[in-house]
């Protein structure tokens, strides 16, 4: 059976006896000399000694709570006065390390600040207090990661009143690398000078977004550029939407009619594509406008690693995009300009598998951060919980 002693876990205490109140009171003692923390000189003297009150755990529904004897100690060789340092115990806490550490986790975990604080018999303030100081202990080492292999650039809402933020993730690892604020070149920049190995991105996978064109060719130099299948099939979907409202305003507001249209031909149902069809049937511009937009975004969807058997696809895909723009409705003519700037992009795309769904993922956990805090308005608050959530496990190893 463990001790008493592993079961406290703390280094350097001798446990003297353990009363059971409403919580466990258990009396310690320091049992180690210890080296003088200005010089290392083990000669000291005791000068007074007091007891140190530390909450230190929760057994079950019981708080634990250690009194240590210390002592305040005279160093003989430089004559300076020092407290004893007790490992696991920091300067002037009135908690352990193992403590702190249990309220960061439960908090992070999901549980309130109110109930922490009447489980473990602290403040709110504290409780905030405590999961700052680790996250912020966390991401001051995150700082000196590398630059992601497999680079997502993506802009989402961030308030009214200050606009919005960039997300940076690393699609490799599936973790959010950064969050900055703004969405312009200008207000990326010196974020982006400062980073390290830029040199080290391979892929940069964006929407359709000139800005982060521009600053993806001059950040990264030898990174690929691909564009984000999610973003040009909401493109296509959103032109082809709005083509249809042109063609057959009536039909386009017809809600069992959009549900439809704006569906993978295959993720339909036979009695559905029957009633699509009859629909079709009457309309035979908007049939053939359906049919080429079921083809299109069939080609967009190919993930083909091989370039002999992407090649055919390729020149379907370049036809289609010539043929785009000679339309005479407005909207198909706008993407295919659209996808003719982007056409190298779209190109490396058809040969690449990860896509910014990651990204798209954390954006929606962001938001659900954000409603549980009511909405942040300090930005980097916001941006502190955004990397404890979404930029590592949230584990510290116990050392
Ligand atoms: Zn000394």
């Amino acid at each position: 059976m463990p001790s008493l002693n592993s079961i406290i876990g703390l280094e350097g205490i001798e446990l003297e006896n353990a009363v059971e109140t409403t919580g466990i009171e258990v009396q310690a003692r320091a049992a180690f000399c210890p080296a003088c923390v200005h010089c290392g000189n083990f000669r000291c003297r005791i000068k007074s000694s007091f007891v140190r009150k530390l909450k230190h755990s929760r057994l079950g529904t019981r708080l634990v709570v250690v009194h240590i004897r210390s002592h305040k100690y005279l160093c003989l060789r430089c004559r300076r006065f020092f407290n004893l340092r007790i490992p696991g115990i920091l300067p002037r806490k009135r908690s352990t390390e193992n403590f702190r550490m249990e309220v960061y986790e439960k908090h992070h975990g999901g549980i309130s600040q109110s109930l922490l604080s009447k489980t473990h018999e602290i403040s709110h303030a504290t409780v905030e207090r405590w999961y700052q100081d680790f996250i912020k202990k966390r991401v001051n080492e995150l700082r000196s990661r590398h630059c992601p292999k497999i680079l997502g650039i993506d802009e989402h809402f961030f308030t009214r009143k200050k606009g919005y933020a960039t997300t940076f993730c690393d699609l490799k690892n599936h973790k959010v690398f950064d969050v900055r604020l703004g969405r312009s070149e200008a207000s990326l920049n010196p974020y982006l000078e400062r980073l390290s190995e830029r040199y080290r991105t391979k892929a940069v996978v964006m929407d359709l977004s000139e800005t982060y064109r521009s600053i993806a060719k001059k950040h990264f130099p030898n990174a690929m550029i691909v564009a984000d299948r999610f973003h040009v099939i909401r493109l296509v979907n959103f032109s082809f939407l709005k083509a249809w409202a042109m063609v057959d305003p009536v039909g386009r507001k017809n809600r069992g009619l959009l549900s439809l249209m704006r569906r993978h031909k295959k993720n339909l149902e036979s009695e559905q594509i029957e009633r699509l069809n009859q629909y079709l049937k009457r309309n035979p511009v908007l049939q053939e406008i359906y049919e080429f937009k079921q083809q299109l975004n069939e080609i967009l969807l190919t993930v083909e690693k091989n370039k002999a058997l992407l090649r055919p696809k390729i020149y379907t895909l370049m036809e289609m995009i010539q043929k785009l723009q000679q339309t005479s409705l407005e909207p198909l003519r706008t993407l295919g300009t659209t996808l003719e700037r982007w056409k190298e992009e779209i190109g490396r795309m058809m040969r690449f598998s990860k896509t910014n769904s990651i990204t798209e993922g954390f954006h929606t956990k962001m938001e659900m951060l954000s409603r549980r805090a009511f909405g942040f308005r300090n930005f980097n608050n916001y941006r502190m919980r955004v990397l404890a959530h979404c930029g590592w496990d949230g584990v510290f190893t116990r050392t």
